[in-house]
């Protein structure tokens, strides 16, 4: 259920109205659009008396939200959603080029990194400090460390960070250095996490889990939307499917589906899709083509070296041309000419 406030309704008539919800033993969320305010019911579990709600001063309509992912749903909010990370936008026409290895690995590596991305045009950094990996053998990333060298190569560059939280426990931890917290595709139906995510006052990436549907990735945004965090960032980064010449096979058709379902931004990871960096740069163009809201691949100043995903990351001159291209590909789409970021 979804009360749309008139143009002029004023905080008080908002406030009563979220009153009148709270007593009725609903959860009003206050929805701030470019017209008006609108106010998302959840709790319910069946029909909302809406004669009580259409009575009070200030309300213009209310009506249904037919699905299940009632906050992060375009019914909700027709308007993107634009995430602001430290005036860097994503969304709402604003293309994000997140670039970075796989693990931060030493700080002069990293900052040579991040140098050479931002020059070509990257708008953030990416590098994860806690890694996700499927061995217990493999490279399980430096730990603070790693966040510790974020955050000087933030310092230097002044690009924002985005890193990932594996658990509960690191939330915290990661959340006080990095300006995105990422949560990975293992972990996208980790629910404890989603809440917590949902609490935090940064910015959230959300991966879509390797074998979720469209309709579970969006319950799992609304976890943390339903929280309070409007901060997120939807990541379509492939799935598992019978085809086995790719790592997994790039979702492309998710990205208008979702741009139709939900108001949050949509951004695409190649990479991991890819597994290999030949395909890296056309899969990236293909997302951009589709509609996303950016891409986040992963770079590396030698790949042959890396410590984890070598074989996907693009090489800095691969980086770069893989911008020039994508910016061709943006000013060909007349709805959005914009420029990366901004
Ligand atoms: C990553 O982006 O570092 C990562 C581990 O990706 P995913 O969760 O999509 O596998
Ligand atoms: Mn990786």
């Amino acid at each position: 259920m979804l009360i749309v406030m008139h143009k002029d309704a004023t905080p008080l008539q908002v406030a009563r109205v979220c009153e009148t919800i709270k007593a009725m033993g609903f959860s009003p969320h206050t929805i701030p659009g470019a017209q008006r305010v609108a106010i998302g019911i959840t709790g319910n579990k069946g029909a909302v008396d809406t004669g009580r709600l259409e009575g009070l001063a200030g309300v213009l309509n209310v009506i249904p939200v037919t699905q299940p992912y009632k906050l992060a749903s375009r019914e909700t909010k027709p308007e993107d959603t634009v995430v602001d990370v430290k005036g860097v936008k994503i969304g709402g026409g604003s293309i994000a080029i997140i670039a970075g290895p796989c693990a931060v690995e030493t700080a002069r590596r990293t900052m040579t990194i991040a140098r050479a991305v931002q020059r070509s045009g990257a708008t953030i950094m990416r590098g994860g400090a806690f890694k996700p990996r499927t061995s217990p053998y493999a490279f399980q990333g430096l730990g603070e460390t790693g966040l510790k060298i974020l955050k000087k190569v933030r310092r230097a560059t002044g690009l924002p960070v985005v890193s990932e939280a594996l658990d509960t426990d690191n939330f915290n931890l990661v959340e006080s250095y990095v300006d995105i917290v990422q949560i990975g595709a293992r972990n996208m139906q980790n629910y404890s996490l989603l809440k917590k995510a949902g609490k935090s006052s940064k910015p959230v990436m959300l991966k879509r889990g390797i074998s979720s549907t469209i309709h579970e990735f969006l319950l799992a945004a609304e976890y943390i939307v339903s929280e309070g965090n409007y901060q997120v960032i939807l990541c379509e980064r492939g799935i598992r499917t019978f085809s086995d010449h790719t790592r997994y096979t790039l979702d492309i058709s998710s990205i208008p589906e979702l741009k139709r379902i939900t108001h949050l931004p949509v951004i695409v990871d190649p990479s991991h899709a890819a597994g290999k960096r030949d395909i890296v740069i056309p899969l990236a163009k293909a997302a951009i083509a589709a509609g996303a809201d950016g891409v986040m691949v992963e770079v590396h100043d030698r790949p042959e070296e890396a410590l984890s995903d070598g074989p996907q990351s693009l090489t800095l001159g691969m980086f770069r041309e893989m911008v020039r291209e994508l910016k061709a590909i943006i000013r060909a789409q007349p709805r959005r000419r914009r420029r990366p970021g901004s």
